[in-house]
């Protein structure tokens, strides 16, 4: 079988590294694009470049921003000792979307899970307490997933604060959440209960 020219191979080995897209997905998609005119396909490429040059983490709260700080660490009228501890910025945008939550956030960036190589050390913990240190938060609303990871990762870090801080408060978002379940899938009337409804840990 004769070789794709070097160009369309890149092309899909560059799509097949991503999530979820096999190598038939990556043929798939290279060859929609071949199709596709130049303006059109152009659109994909000026979007990546757009994402990865305007776009960065949030410096305080690891939220995906144009500007830094983020609007809502940024904002006068968010409660800053209020934060509420989520895995990704997707779950922050769930949080958000039920209007009702006036603190700030502290995304992860990750959870804690041994199984797929995913360690404290490689999530945002340490600039959480970092903020911690600064003795401007008063409670921290655990917002992990409720799985097995999540809960995890939960336990750990409130065992972290109850040692080194605490003074601060630490709850976990209501059980209205099924276990097993993502924040990010979650209608918006059973995260707000989550909110209002969450327990001291
Ligand atoms: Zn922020």
């Amino acid at each position: 079988m004769a070789n794709y020219t070097q160009s369309i191979q890149n092309l899909m080995n560059q799509l097949a590294s991503l999530p979820g897209i096999g190598a038939r997905s990556a043929e798939r998609i290279a060859f929609h694009l071949l199709k596709q005119s130049p303006e059109e396909a152009m659109k994909l490429a000026d979007a990546i470049r757009d994402v990865k040059t305007r776009i960065r983490y949030c410096s305080v709260c690891f939220n995906l921003t144009e500007q830094d700080p983020c609007i809502i660490c940024a904002s006068p009228t968010r409660e800053q000792g209020l934060v509420c501890v989520v895995e990704q910025p997707k779950d922050l945008l769930a949080l958000e979307s039920t209007g009702l939550y006036n603190g700030v956030y502290h995304v992860l960036l990750g959870r804690i899970a041994p199984l797929e190589e995913s360690h404290p050390d490689d999530l945002t913990i340490g600039a959480l307490i970092k903020r911690l240190e600064s003795g401007q938060v008063r409670e921290v609303i655990m917002g992990t997933n409720p799985t097995v990871d999540g809960d995890g990762t939960a336990l750990y870090i409130q065992n972290l604060i109850a040692e080194r801080f605490p003074q601060v408060q630490v709850t976990r978002l209501a059980r209205g959440l099924p276990a097993g379940s993502n924040i990010e899938y979650a209608n918006k009337n059973i995260l707000a209960d989550a909110i209002s409804g969450r327990q001291k840990m």
